[in-house]
């Protein structure tokens, strides 16, 4: 079958090869792989910063596919059910974090598409027990982006303490910032959605998706914006997820007293912030790390009931012959999401 795989570490060496089919073992699900999206982090492997690599490996941990063999011992599954996979694809299953169902910070958590083969393939090899049946109405498409929408259900349901309270901030209108202002409109908060004059496309896709506001901080007075958009009150909570350091700084300096920052973006170093401010107005500052099966759950179900549309955010789906103008799009930030199709 074919696979873009990452052969070696440093930058490059990603390739579509030809390698065996595998066949599935003891709980174990073999997918034909029906779409599979191209995230940060694969960009960032190809590019050669992402240190938690195992090359070689399989790139992809967003895919939808057909169930097409079932390894020994496997219920519950039949031959061409459409199911999407959980991007996790193994725990210890055994620390403080993984018996509360948390498995998302276990420290020995692997996932697909840099520890173990993952779905830019046309077959992938997962664990049953990480597979969701996708409802009738989810398209293979919508199902290649559960894995970001759970990142965003997490971040904002599961993680955000506040949600509902008042109105919330989000930086960073990338694919998860977009993810997360989705979320929150579903659910009802007003939200204002910042980034710099590079994101005008995203901050105008942004307006469409249910931003209340959305300003360019680099164009635009972003405290004056929270004023009015908060009836000088400042937000209840904010999702930064640009993982810029003055991002963070203002999230801190526009979220009101008692005010919430739950920090979803990646900083790769260590951003100067001024911390007095979560002292002296008590903000609680909180991480959110990807997502846990409940989590799956959820973001499934909230497609299955047609609560959100994911296809607005859907800039092109490419066969996997053409992953290199993919990737180069991706990178470039012409769109929000690419998706792959294996198989052609
Ligand atoms: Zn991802
Ligand atoms: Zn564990």
């Amino acid at each position: 079958m074919k696979a873009l795989r990452k052969l070696a570490g440093g930058e490059g060496h990603v390739e579509l090869v030809d390698i065996p089919t595998p066949s599935p073992g003891s709980g174990q699900v073999l997918l034909r792989v029906k779409s599979v999206g191209i995230c940060g982090t694969d960009l960032h492997i190809w590019e050669g910063r992402f240190d938690k690599v195992r090359p070689p490996v399989t790139l992809g941990h967003e895919f939808a596919g057909e169930v097409a063999e079932l390894g020994p011992e496997v219920v519950g599954w039949q031959k061409g059910q459409r199911v999407v996979s959980e991007s996790q694809a193994s725990s210890c299953g055994t620390c403080v974090y993984c018996e509360q169902g948390q498995s998302n910070v276990c420290p020995e958590r692997l996932a697909y598409g840099y520890g173990v083969d993952g779905g830019m393939a046309e077959y992938a090899l997962v664990r049953a027990d990480g597979l969701h049946a996708l409802p009738e109405n989810v398209s293979f498409q919508q199902g290649a982006m559960v894995e970001p929408l759970a990142v965003a259900v997490h971040a904002v349901m599961e993680r955000g303490v506040t949600l509902g309270q008042g109105p919330a901030l989000v930086s960073g209108p990338g694919p998860i910032g977009l993810l997360v202002l989705m979320v929150l409109a579903q659910a009802g908060v007003p939200a204002l959605v910042c980034g710099t004059s590079k994101d005008q496309a995203r901050l105008e896709l942004a307006a469409r998706l249910g931003a209340g506001a959305t300003v360019m901080v680099d164009q635009e007075d972003l405290g004056q914006a929270a004023q009015d958009f908060t009836s000088g009150l400042g937000f209840a909570a904010a999702w930064e997820c640009s993982g810029a350091g003055p991002a963070l700084s203002a999230a801190l300096t526009n979220v009101r007293r008692q005010g919430e920052v739950v920090q979803v973006g990646l900083a790769g170093g260590a951003p100067t912030v001024d911390v007095d401010q979560l002292t002296l107005k008590e903000i609680t500052l909180r991480g959110a790390f990807v997502h846990n099966r409940e989590t799956w759950e959820r973001a499934v179900q909230l497609l299955g009931e047609g609560a959100l549309d994911l296809t607005p955010l859907i800039s092109a789906e490419m066969p996997l012959g053409d992953w290199q103008s993919a990737f180069e799009l991706s990178r470039d930030q012409a769109g929000i999401k690419y998706l792959l199709r294996p198989g052609e």
